[in-house]
């Protein structure tokens, strides 16, 4: 069954090295140069990035294990937020 509503990953160093997979290496994060803004990783639970004018290119979100796992339904969590 698929559940209503998406959790929230919590904010540990395990969760940001497995983000560090997928939005460090996404178009996006690339374009925006991320790394300089916080939050620079995490976005899904952290909020959005606080780099002005962001560009959207590509997301990644929906190959990384905590979007299953926490069941989160959105993309581009580092313009958008949650
Ligand atoms: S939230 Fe999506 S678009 Fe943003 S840096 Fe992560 S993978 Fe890329
Ligand atoms: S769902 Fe996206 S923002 Fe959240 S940990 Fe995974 S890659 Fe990062």
């Amino acid at each position: 069954m698929i559940p209503a509503t998406a959790d929230v990953p919590p904010d540990t160093e395990e969760n940001r090295e497995i983000c560090r997979k997928y939005c460090t290496i996404c178009p996006t994060y690339k374009a925006n140069h991320l790394e300089q803004h916080e939050p620079d990783v995490l976005f899904c639970t952290r909020g959005r990035s606080s780099c002005p004018d962001k560009k959207e290119v590509r997301c990644f979100c929906l190959g990384c294990e905590l979007f299953l796992k926490y069941h989160l339904r959105l993309a581009y969590y580092c313009t958008k937020g949650r």
